[in-house]
């Protein structure tokens, strides 16, 4: 059985003054009752002060990018080690806000997948499709892509030390979700694609959904068979909101 698991990506969002009181109503409201995994990734700059409210607690944390490298003259980035030193559990790889905006290759993310994997953490692969590319009916060849790059670098018995998330590019942020149906088609898709390798890995992988994710429509997409979870966006800085999400897992 695969454990529902519901990420909190702040983006570049929050400030010292509003960040304590979201993390603490967070972790209250877990502790009072969600059933499914919990995890928020809030900027760098605020891992130390998320790692200090959430210490001990059912919430871990995570950072939304990280250097493909382990140390050295590589201004402005940072190492996975120092994110493992600050407890991250997890790391948010190839965001589509990195591929587009950074420039962050296939291989580059498979390089930053090994990376966070080397030091421990649990990379939360992103993949999905622009609205061209939907429109052009290559969702599945785009996501395999996306998918096999990866997956020839580090193997499939590695995928088992990972998490997906498929994000379609057009629902990020836009207030257009994915149907429940559309999400559903393409995760099934990345299963099998999985499944044709290692059934095993498969059954077992968690492959969240994210773009515009919110109180009022995740029951639906998170009761298909296989959506396990959220990649949530907007709706993780507001603590209420981001709880319904929770339960709803
Ligand atoms: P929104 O939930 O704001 O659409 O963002 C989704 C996302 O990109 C999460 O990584």
């Amino acid at each position: 059985m695969r454990k529902p698991l519901v990420v909190g990506n702040w983006k570049m969002n929050g400030l010292r003054a509003t960040n304590r009181p979201l993390l603490d109503s967070v972790r209250e409201g877990v502790e009072a009752g969600v059933a499914a995994e919990v995890a928020v990734c809030p900027p760098f700059v605020y891992l130390a002060d998320a790692a200090s409210a959430l210490q001990g607690s059912a919430v871990s944390w995570g950072a939304q990018n990280l250097s493909q490298h382990e140390a050295g003259a590589y201004t402005g980035e940072v190492a996975p080690s120092m994110l493992r030193d600050l407890g991250c559990r997890f790391v948010i790889v190839g965001h589509s806000e990195r591929r587009t905006l950074y420039g962050e290759t296939d291989s580059l993310v498979a390089e930053k997948v090994i990376a966070a994997q080397g030091a421990e953490l649990t990379p939360i692969l992103c993949v999905g499709e622009s609205l061209e590319e939907r429109e052009q009916d290559v969702t599945e060849q785009v996501v395999k892509r996306q998918l096999d790059a990866v997956l020839e670098r580090i193997g499939v018995s590695a995928l088992s030390k990972a998490v997906i998330a498929y994000e379609p590019i057009w629902a990020i942020g836009t207030g257009r979700t994915a149907t429940p149906e559309q999400a559903q088609e393409v995760h099934g898709l990345i299963r099998s694609h999985v499944a044709a390798q290692s059934s095993s890995v498969a059954e077992e992988l968690l492959i969240l959904y994210g773009g515009s994710v919110k109180g009022n429509n995740a029951t639906q997409l998170l009761s298909m068979p296989d959506i396990d979870g959220g990649l949530i966006g907007g709706a993780s800085l507001n603590a209420e909101e981001f709880l319904t999400i929770c339960q709803a897992a």
